[in-house]
């Protein structure tokens, strides 16, 4: 949580701008690395989550790879010190320069979203001389049982190969022959919070692999995607459970020892060691309706704009007795709000506003929309250690 020296700090500097604890990244990588390593399981970040250098490179110094969904996202993962051996690439709409950067780099995996691209990815390795290793991702058509936007293992949604073409692959699999099809992929959604639909991929995953082994196609690795949630209600509980996270796929997984189980986790590394620090412009009143217009907007974050989704707004200034608030950014757009209906403490033009858990899916989303300037970032192990009169406030 942040500490009253850091609040002290954010008084002096313009606003709005991330803040990124640090410690916090360390310790849920910590957390995270522990809970794998017991298991052997292997971990790529998902850089889409937070692509920032300081983050990736604090990541990539625990010994995880990447899971990347560009050629941008691969490049900045080698720029940043990724072994390419530890790179896994993903997405249903990879360019054909995307998928030559990928085989030159000579990554770990690209997971295949389609019968075509396969045919894409072989035509480009057969011009380029190589064989490329590759992972089929299936949709698994489980329900996440999270947001629609961030729902992609369902039937329809446009992720993934259908079983149908599974099949269809696995009977011309001969043809493909610049190609090692030798990898599993799934990843069901986004912000998992009911850990049983989990449960449900190992259960779908199990038959995938039984089904590739009878017909008489090895599998190496399965790769069992990202989305593990954490709480935006209470960012105290800061880290994740990893343990039972990953003993889920431990107890329910029924392969042989000697497939390597991979996992792409985003969210629950970053997502609570971002803050969104913002400075409150105006109040307005109109009847019983109170709206605060703070100085950040959906152009900082846009995770309420688009996904309706709920971070936790505190009054860094202010301990005042409470008043409801309607909270919106400056942005000439009616979504552009953060929260309706929020207790905060009496606030007023010039109080800090800290908005938690921004971490993931925040800086990384930022754009320039009303040609505003793009966010800036500070980190804890940056601030310059102030003597500090007082106890820390909001551990
Ligand atoms: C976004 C994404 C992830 C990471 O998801 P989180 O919810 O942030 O853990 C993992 N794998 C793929 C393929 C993704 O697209």
């Amino acid at each position: 949580m942040l500490n009253q020296q850091e609040i002290n700090y954010f008084e002096k500097v313009k606003t709005p701008f991330y803040f990124y604890d640090m410690g916090l990244l360390q310790k849920s990588l910590f957390a995270i690395k522990d809970a794998a390593d017991l298991y052997n399981f292997h971990l790529h970040y998902a850089v889409k989550a937070n692509a920032n250098e300081r983050i990736l490179r604090t990541i990539k110094g625990f010994g995880l790879g990447a899971d990347c969904v560009s050629g941008n996202e691969i490049q900045t993962a080698l720029n940043n010190g990724f072994s390419p051996h530890q790179i896994v690439f993903a997405g249903v709409g990879k360019t054909d320069d995307e998928i030559e950067l990928a085989i030159n780099s000579n990554i770990f995996s690209i997971n295949c979203e389609s019968v075509q691209e396969l045919e894409v990815i072989n035509s480009i390795a057969k011009k380029l001389n190589k064989r490329v290793r590759i992972a089929l991702r299936i949709n698994p058509n489980v329900d996440a049982l999270t947001h629609s936007k961030i729902t992609t293992g369902l039937k329809f949604n446009k992720f993934g190969i259908s079983l149908i073409d599974v099949k269809f692959i696995i009977e011309n699999i001969n043809s493909y022959e610049n190609l090692f099809i030798e990898g599993l992929h799934f990843h069901i959604g986004s912000q998992i919070t009911i850990l049983d639909v989990y449960k449900k991929l190992c259960k779908v995953v199990n038959d995938t692999f039984s089904y590739f082994t009878s017909q008489g196609v090895r599998i190496k690795h399965i790769n069992l995607g990202g989305g593990l949630g954490i709480n935006y209600q209470n960012p105290e509980s800061q880290i994740p459970n990893f343990l039972s996270y990953f003993e889920i796929f431990k107890d329910n997984l029924n392969v042989p020892e000697n497939v390597d189980l991979h996992f792409e986790p985003g969210r629950s590394i970053v997502g609570q060691c971002g803050y969104l620090i913002s400075k409150i412009l105006y109040s307005k009143t109109e009847g019983n309706n109170n709206t605060l217009i703070i100085d950040a907007g959906f152009t900082e974050l846009l995770r309420p704009a688009l996904y309706d989704a709920n971070h936790k707004i505190v009054n860094l200034s202010s301990r005042n007795k409470t008043e409801i608030y309607d909270i919106a950014g400056p942005i000439c757009e009616t979504s552009d709000y953060f929260g309706r209906a929020i207790e905060l403490p009496l606030s007023k033009r010039g109080d800090l506003i800290g908005i938690y858990s921004t971490g993931a899916y925040g800086e990384v989303m930022a754009s320039q929309y009303n040609l505003r300037s793009l966010v800036s970032k500070y980190y804890s192990d940056e601030i310059p250690l102030l003597p500090i009169a007082g106890k820390f406030l909001f551990v």
